[in-house]
């Protein structure tokens, strides 16, 4: 029996434009309805309680109706998820999404083009080329750069590295076990995980120390490569962070480049975080040196404000790139399968195969609102990080570390009578407790042994009395923890 008009009218097509239509629009009423409804960035549900209505759902017994599935979804999901629009949320590099991007996510999923092959996208292709070879320009990277676009910073950096290995050991023949990467301490671990995963030996990945300001010392990095070579070990890439995920600290790009060229390394740039400053018109000089780099990651989802996923990983020369490409007869049929010519076929450059036209978001997002806008809102960002700083220094309940170049802060609480090691103690706790509160969103980490609270400020629309409500929360969490233990 073939399938039922009833059951047919779920599927995308002309006939079923009305169906279409209401069922999205009901959505996008559902989420406007649910952030009026939003009173702070979370709340505070733990694990267990927030399985409990989720594992409750029997997938066996479908509702038959968008608009019941959609009021479920409140309980299993958006009445307690994380609003990063909040002003109270400070934590990792999640961004508040901008409209225009939103409104290609209908057209993204609703077309349904992959862009892992020409005659699976058409245009699609060209727009992800004319953007990549939009942001290439933008970074300086030359006539020959090229690119694609990715999930995340974690997949360009895999890529980026996958070529440097490929690079240099054509060029010098060395063993996998003899290849070396130097990236500073504050490096983003995805940079060991991708040297695992390209089979280099455990002890690859080399820490380079760092300045007072978080950033890599070149001499450092000068005596490292030395070491690597007097080892007889083989530089294979200085990784330098423009934007390093805990301190926004942007690693001097030109001497890295500079020493990474004389010993014959790669330089990949991972700029996952400060890449947005490329459309910044007050900061786009401190990616200086980014032009020299052989590949860099850049994640439009984090400073950019696109929705995930929305990352790329371009290339200096676009030669490089042969390293990811193989050819498959049923794909891109290295003879092109039986045309004169072989397609342009994004996939020769990925390591994905299907993959979403999750340029679009970043196309509309220019051809709507423009470049310098988008700036616009990565100089708030940073301006409101340098603002809230400059109080902070005055406060003396808390201690906060340097002054950011990008938009992070990392404070600590302090108290008369309280020791280093007790504030170390202390810092999960508050960080739980705000968790718990629902009011504030924090994150934490590790910065030379001590533990430090993390304020992540990607949210435009925050200002200067929104980070001080954060910190207010802060110090009466930690007021209330030590009052307890006094107690
Ligand atoms: C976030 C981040 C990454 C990883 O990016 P994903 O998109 O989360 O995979 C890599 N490097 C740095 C410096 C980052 O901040």
């Amino acid at each position: 029996m073939p399938p039922t008009p009833a059951l047919l009218r779920h599927v995308l097509h002309p006939a079923h434009a009305g169906e279409y239509a209401t069922a999205t629009r009901l959505a996008v009423d559902h989420l406007t309805t649910a952030l009026g409804r939003v009173r702070g960035p979370a709340t505070g549900l733990d694990p267990d309680r927030a399985a409990k209505p989720v594992r409750d759902v029997d997938l066996d017994a479908p509702l038959g109706c968008t608009a019941q599935a959609l009021a479920e979804l409140d309980r299993v999901w958006l009445d307690d998820t994380v609003w990063f629009h909040e002003p109270g949320y400070a934590a990792h590099l999640n961004c508040p999404v901008l409209i225009p991007s939103l409104v290609a996510e209908v057209l993204v999923s609703g077309v349904n083009a992959s862009l892992d092959t020409f005659d699976q996208s058409v245009g699609g292709t060209f727009v992800e080329r004319h953007l990549v070879d939009w942001v290439c320009e933008r970074a300086g990277l030359g006539p020959a750069a090229d690119g694609v676009f990715t999930s995340g910073g974690t997949q360009s950096n895999l890529q980026g590295l996958h070529l440097a290995r490929d690079h240099v050991r054509a060029r010098t023949g060395a063993d996998l076990d003899r290849l070396r990467v130097l990236v500073s301490v504050d490096g983003h671990y995805s940079v060991q995980r991708s040297a695992r995963l390209l089979g280099l030996s455990p002890d690859a990945v080399m820490a380079v120390p760092v300045d007072g300001r978080r950033r890599m010392r070149p001499d450092a990095l000068a005596d490292a490569l030395s070491q690597v070579e007097a080892e007889g070990t083989v530089p294979m890439a200085v990784v330098a962070t423009a934007g390093t995920t805990d301190h926004g600290a942007i690693d001097p790009l030109g001497a890295a480049a500079d020493l990474a060229h004389e010993h014959g390394a790669w330089l990949h740039v991972d700029a996952a975080y400060g890449g947005g400053l490329l459309v910044s018109r007050r900061r786009r000089h401190l990616l200086d040196g980014i032009e020299r780099a052989d590949s860099v990651t850049v994640d439009f989802h984090k400073t950019w404000f696109q929705p995930v996923s929305c990352s790329a990983v371009l290339v200096r020369d676009r030669a490089h790139l042969r390293h990811v490409t193989a050819h498959a007869d049923y794909l891109n049929p290295a003879d092109g399968g039986g045309l004169t010519t072989r397609r342009p076929d994004q996939v020769d450059k990925s390591l994905q195969t299907t993959r979403r036209f999750d340029a679009l978001k970043l196309w509309l997002t220019l051809r709507v609102m423009g470049a310098d806008a988008v700036g616009e809102l990565v100089d708030a960002v940073v301006d409101l990080a340098q603002a809230a700083h400059q109080r902070l220094r005055e406060d003396d309940r808390v201690e906060v570390l340097a002054a950011p170049e990008l938009s992070t802060l990392l404070l600590r609480p302090v108290a008369p009578g309280l020791d280093a090691a007790a504030v170390d103690a202390l810092v999960p706790r508050v960080r739980a407790a705000l968790w718990d509160g629902g009011e504030h969103v924090v994150a934490a980490t590790v910065v030379d042994g001590r533990r430090w609270l993390k304020l992540t400020l990607l949210n435009p629309m925050a200002g200067v009395e929104d980070v001080m409500s954060v910190v207010e929360g802060i110090v009466a969490a930690a007021d209330d923890l030590l009052g307890e233990k006094a107690a």
